[in-house]
């Protein structure tokens, strides 16, 4: 094999971020220490955005001998559900990843978020706001306007911190105050121009229950989770640039231990919506189905498709971090790193996608030969399988033309081909029904090329893949295309939506012959038919209905694209 499953990842380079590691190693700035975390919200299913921002944190870690944390930033109670933080540990540990310690949620640390509020108000840092949220939006200026100061800016403490706590006592319907930062409203950056750090919000938290009705805004909870937990290097996508300040402010002004944000460029893949807000819709809307059809960009949906975490991580590690804004990559060098992992693990196994019947002639109608054959050409660890062989076969209707074109070395009147694995076949009669359509193919076949190694020096240049058809099972194949038509949400036309470029013809399903072997494989089981593509066993398949899917073709289109850049 070329590549075990298990080799050591693609060694990384150097990126701005390793550099920064560096020099914080350098200047014993965190005592040599690195310690990252991987913070979802827990409002949908992980998207292979997410799995960059995955292999990044927790690749960091262990590079650096350091530790990676898994914290849920659970912060919003209205959005967030356990079944997201099964899925996200789930996929995580899928990747190949495992958090320190127990994995960590912002929700565990509301009571240390609250006193550090009490804390600011107390410094005249923060006060509490009357303002609604629009007129909070309005106060606020623009980039090129300066804020207006909230009437209540200048609410002595002591009268904030009476409304805070009764804020936290419930005696405030949602929106009558919120906390702010005080900071400065004429700010050219307009996050801090006192942002909100506390809202009122009467909801149920998935684990805190009904112990709290006012939450903490993202802002404020983040740099202080990460200071809690020590984390050295905050790494996150580059729309929180902006942030950075305020996760300093917040930090310095409390005196807390201070970690260093650092942003690095989302992933954008062709093809394909990496928000969850877009993907929600997908699912709720019904147009896939469901969080792992097999067309979603999610972790889950790559894994039901059949993509492995090695290709995954592959796939990370090749596009690298950089701080450039729009990184926009090509979906098919996503399937370059498929194939080429699949390639080193998967075994191969022949299915006839579109069947045409070929009838051997002068082979006995009873008989049946057994053809034991290696799973996999080049690395015998695979072990083999029995293939059987008789009269009747089938094989792909594309692989028989009646009037073939020059150099067309499959089958076609009077063509000799080779089938895999069993005999040198030539045809001889081709039979059509009163439509004039061609149901199936008589041949004969050479008794002496047995095993399919040629008699007497004799060349075919064509090797066909067929099944046999009293032993073939019968399976549902689903193949799958991009789920949109056009590349980037840069092509959307004016008044349309991502929805309106939904590909329904992006999962076709076929029923396929197969060989018996594929009848009895696992869900999950990855393998490669013949000269036809990488599959997957489907859960939804038994063993008398297997169903696959196409996790990608044969076909490489990346090394073409690459050609012609
Ligand atoms: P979405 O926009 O899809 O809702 P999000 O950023 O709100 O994504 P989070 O759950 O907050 O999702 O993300 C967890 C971590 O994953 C964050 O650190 C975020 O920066 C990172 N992340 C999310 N999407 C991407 C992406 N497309 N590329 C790289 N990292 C990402
Ligand atoms: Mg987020």
């Amino acid at each position: 094999m070329s590549q075990s499953p298990s080799a050591p990842d693609r060694p990384q380079g150097t990126d701005f971020i390793r550099t920064r590691i560096n020099q914080d190693n350098l200047s014993r700035r965190f005592d040599g220490r690195v310690h990252t975390r991987f913070p979802p919200e827990p409002n949908g299913y992980l998207h292979i955005g997410h799995a960059k921002s995955i292999c990044l944190n927790f690749g960091l870690a262990r590079e650096y001998g350091g530790k990676c944390n898994l914290r849920f930033d659970d912060t919003n109670p209205v959005k967030e559900d356990a079944e997201y933080v099964d899925s996200i540990k789930q996929d995580v540990q899928w990747l190949g990843f495992q958090w320190e310690g127990e994995p960590h949620y912002a929700s565990d640390y509301f009571d240390r978020l609250y006193a550090c509020a009490e804390k600011l108000i107390t410094m005249g840092k923060a006060y509490v706001d009357e303002l609604s949220a629009d007129q909070i939006r309005e106060y606020r200026g623009t980039l090129t306007r300066p804020g207006t100061p909230s009437p209540w800016r200048d609410r002595p403490a002591e009268e904030s911190l009476d409304l805070f706590r009764r804020m936290k006592a419930g005696e405030f319907e949602d929106g009558r105050y919120v906390l702010r930062a005080k900071i400065d409203m004429a700010s050219p950056n307009v996050v801090m121009r006192d942002p909100t750090i506390y809202r009122i919000r009467h909801a149920e938290h998935h684990r805190t229950g009904g112990k709290w009705c006012i939450y903490p805004m993202y802002d404020f909870t983040h740099c202080l989770s990460d200071s809690f937990e020590g984390i050295t290097h905050s790494i996150c996508t580059l729309e929180f640039e902006n942030n950075r300040e305020l996760y300093d402010w917040v930090l310095d002004t409390l005196g807390e231990y201070h970690s260093q944000q650092i942003e690095f460029a989302r992933l954008n893949l062709t093809y394909t919506v990496l928000s969850k807000r877009k993907l929600i819709q997908l699912v709720k809307e019904g147009y896939v189905r469901g969080w792992d059809d097999p067309r979603m960009p999610t972790i889950c949906g790559l894994r039901r498709r059949g993509y492995t975490p090695e290709a995954i991580r592959d796939f990370c590690a090749r596009i690298g971090v950089a701080r450039a804004a729009d990184s926009v990559v090509h979906y098919s060098l996503l399937e370059f790193c498929c194939r080429e992992h699949l390639n080193a693990v998967t075994p191969r196994c022949m299915a006839v996608l579109d069947p045409i019947k070929v009838v051997i002639t002068d082979y006995p109608e009873d008989k049946t030969e057994e053809f034991t054959q290696p799973l996999h050409p080049e690395d015998a660890s695979f072990g083999s399988r029995s293939v059987p062989f008789c009269r009747e076969l089938y094989i792909e209707r594309d692989d028989f033309r009646e009037d073939p074109p020059k150099k067309y070395f499959r089958l076609s009147p009077g063509a000799e081909v080779r089938l895999r694995y069993a005999y040198y076949i030539t045809c001889r009669e081709v039979i059509k029904d009163a439509d004039g359509n061609i149901v199936e193919l008589r041949c004969t076949h050479d008794p002496l090329s047995r095993g399919g190694s040629s008699p007497d020096g004799r060349k075919v240049r064509g090797t066909l893949h067929w099944v046999s058809a009293r032993h073939a099972v019968p399976a549902e194949v689903r193949l799958y295309g991009q789920m949109f038509t056009t590349e980037g949400e840069g092509d959307i036309e004016e008044g349309k939506t991502f929805l309106d470029y939904f590909d329904p013809g992006s999962e076709k399903i076929i029923t396929a012959m197969v060989e018996p072997y594929l009848a009895g494989l696992p869900a999950g089981s990855h393998v490669q038919f013949e000269r036809v593509g990488y599959f997957c066993a489907d859960p939804d398949g038994t063993a008398g209905h297997p169903v696959f899917n196409r996790t990608v073709t044969l076909k490489d289109s990346w090394a073409k694209l690459e050609k012609k850049q």
